[in-house]
């Protein structure tokens, strides 16, 4: 059978990516692996109508909503290859057969690589956070760090003290120029050269000569990665982002591959649920007026 759209990710920016085209009854089948990014975190903020509610029950929600609309088709499991057809695209998934379609849409989110530091990853989503926007108001204006990654956490370090007082750990990650330190002082941020050694307890930072800071949150800027090699796979071109590779897309959420869409984290320097889900929605309506109007 041959789809009008493949989707591939199924979480907020792929089931907004849905709806569009489900409403203008076109065939869409979903392929989903089940595996959100924020899916470490009890609670999700900052979505309109949602804020604080449980990520998955969000996602639930929207399936569920997605799924009333009788074009939709639905297939968990992972897409492992896509390449180029006649009439399309043709996707593999791990243990189904191939499924073909005239457009995709990519919204397979990102991965995020955290520091080799013991007790980090252990805390992703209850102690250890990525952005302020999404888990900051909730550390009510306690002890806060962030661990350098290189230069560019100085963003974040500038950020933070809005949401409590902050330790900037530099971790031999980069060292700031004097202008950089005046910045930071201004901003009352406090300084850590020593090396962090491990994270431990509720959230005691210990350092390489076994001094400990207790804190009530600890902010880390990740290295992300595209969750999945479809991308490169299909040719799209990539854009080096604020915390890694991203696709490259336009303002209507196309790549640089024709009849190829991608939106959410895998297309946009530093994501978030409600940019997830306006970036699908763009995706789902240019893709669906790309079936109208271009032949591929
Ligand atoms: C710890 C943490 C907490 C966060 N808290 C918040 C918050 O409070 N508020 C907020 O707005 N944002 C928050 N975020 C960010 C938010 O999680 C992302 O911006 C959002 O999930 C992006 O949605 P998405 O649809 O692009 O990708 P994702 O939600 O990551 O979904 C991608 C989907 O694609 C699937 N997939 C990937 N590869 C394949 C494949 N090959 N085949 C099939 N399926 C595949 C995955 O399994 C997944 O279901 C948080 C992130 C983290 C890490």
């Amino acid at each position: 059978m041959q789809y009008d759209v493949i989707i591939v990710g199924g979480s907020y920016s792929g089931l907004s990516a849905a709806l569009p085209l489900a409403r203008a009854r076109r065939r869409v089948l979903v392929v989903d692996e089940g595996v959100r990014r924020n899916r470490y975190a009890a609670h999700s903020h900052g979505f309109l109508t949602q804020d604080g509610n449980d990520p998955a029950t969000i996602a639930q929600q929207g399936r569920e909503q997605l799924m009333t609309y009788r074009t939709v088709e639905w297939l968990t499991g992972k897409a492992v290859g896509a390449e180029r057809t006649d009439q399309g695209f043709r996707i593999r998934i791990e243990g189904a057969e191939p499924r073909e379609a005239s457009r995709i849409i990519l919204a397979s989110g990102v991965v995020d690589r955290l520091p080799d530091i013991p007790g980090l990853a252990e805390r992703w989503g209850s102690r250890v956070f990525h952005c302020p926007y999404c888990h900051g108001y909730e550390l009510d204006r306690g002890r806060i760090g962030i661990i350098a990654t290189s230069a560019m956490s100085m963003h974040l370090a500038l950020l933070l003290p809005d949401w409590g007082d902050t330790t900037l750990f530099l971790n031999e990650a980069f060292e700031p120029n004097t202008e950089q330190l005046a910045k930071l002082s201004a901003r009352g941020v406090q300084l850590e050269r020593e090396v962090v050694h491990r994270v431990d307890g509720d959230l005691d930072i210990v350092l390489r000569s076994g001094r400990s800071l207790r804190l009530d949150g600890l902010f880390v800027p990740t290295r992300v990665e595209v969750a999945s090699p479809l991308a490169a796979m299909l040719g799209c071109e990539f854009d080096e982002g604020f915390f890694g590779r991203i696709i490259r897309t336009d303002a209507m959420k196309a790549t640089s591959v024709k009849g190829v869409y991608a939106c959410g984290d895998v297309a946009r320097a530093g994501g978030s649920v409600p940019l997830a889900v306006g970036d699908g929605a763009m995706a789902g309506a240019a893709t669906h007026q790309s079936l109208v109007f271009e032949n591929h």
